[in-house]
């Protein structure tokens, strides 16, 4: 049965009356809920538009319910993952296409952040429901990461050749830590488009601020430590090695060349942003064995090569 938003809103005025008039609030409640019922029953209205959305407050950071989305479904599984993407358009478009209208291409997400100068944070899908974000992707053991993940999208024309605002920055982290802690996340399954959908997607881009929300507690990256030693020392740089420690990391990548190329594009898109080339050289290799120090229950989980 189609359910009304607004009877959560009436129910919350409700709890705010005083104690004195809340049966007269609480009889006004049930009647109108009956009258709903029926009404329901009679006619079930069909949904044109999605419902805007309510959820969970976060502290520090205000969250506008936007227009909703058609592009999601009830969510089977956990939240494991977070997603992170930028929307390649302008606000107005952007909020347009993610309202899901189009059935041909019926998309959602959970969370837009505006590029203005104060992004807002606009809640399109409550994290209950699971939104149509990732499309065909693989992260890990897992596929189709939209039943299994969270999904943000940042206003940004391409974060290959955008930066990303300082604002936008310090609002992604407060709205990403707290998503982490309370679907308590680890810190490699807070992964770009472009990480789960290989040689498909290229966001958020090299210029996302992966390095400075890590330094905060968002998301993984390698200690500088590792790093230096590892590049202090002879590294074995084979393609065949190099593709089973991404796969040990948590990429799923393609059969063959092209396949390993664009998994070493995606890795450097996230952790050597500077030179995304494609090429396994000492830098790209001495990073994700230091990832993979760093963090040895990766999600594909001890099948690969250890550094
Ligand atoms: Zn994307």
């Amino acid at each position: 049965m189609f359910y009304p938003y607004f009877l959560g809103e009436i129910w919350e005025l409700h709890m705010l009356a005083s104690p004195r008039m809340r049966p007269f609030h609480r009889s006004y409640y049930s009647a109108l809920c009956l009258t709903l019922f029926l009404g329901g029953c009679a006619s079930a209205p069909e949904l044109k538009e999605a419902a805007p959305v309510r959820g969970p407050e976060f502290t520090g950071l205000r969250i506008e319910d936007g227009p909703g989305s058609l592009g999601s479904e009830p969510r089977k599984h956990p939240v494991t993952l977070l997603v992170l993407h930028h929307t390649a358009g302008s606000l107005p478009s952007s909020l347009d296409k993610l309202q899901g209208k189009d059935p041909k291409h019926k998309v959602g997400i959970h969370y837009v952040v505006t590029d203005e100068p104060k992004p807002r944070v606009i809640r399109m899908v409550p994290e209950t429901m699971a939104a149509y974000h990732a499309g065909k992707s693989a992260w890990g053991r897992l596929v189709g990461l939209n039943q299994h993940s969270i999904g943000i999208e940042v206003i940004n024309f391409d974060g290959n050749v955008y930066g990303y605002s300082e604002a936008q920055a310090e609002v992604l982290f407060a709205l990403c830590s707290e998503i982490i802690r309370r679907h308590d996340l680890r810190p490699w399954n807070v992964v770009g488009h472009s990480d789960i959908s290989v040689g498909r997607k290229i966001d958020p881009g090299s210029k996302f601020p992966w390095s400075k929300l890590a330094s905060l507690g968002v998301g993984a990256w390698p200690l500088a430590y590792d790093v230096r030693m590892n590049l202090g020392r002879e590294l074995d740089l084979s393609p065949e090695r190099f593709r089973s420690m991404l796969k040990a990391y948590g990429y799923v990548l393609e059969a063959g060349e092209p396949g390993l190329k664009h998994g070493v594009e995606a890795f450097q898109r996230h952790f050597r942003p500077g030179k995304v080339d494609g090429c396994i050289d000492r830098e790209t290799v001495a990073l994700l064995e230091a990832l993979l120090r760093r963090y040895p229950e990766t999600t594909a989980g001890g099948e690969a090569i250890r550094p």
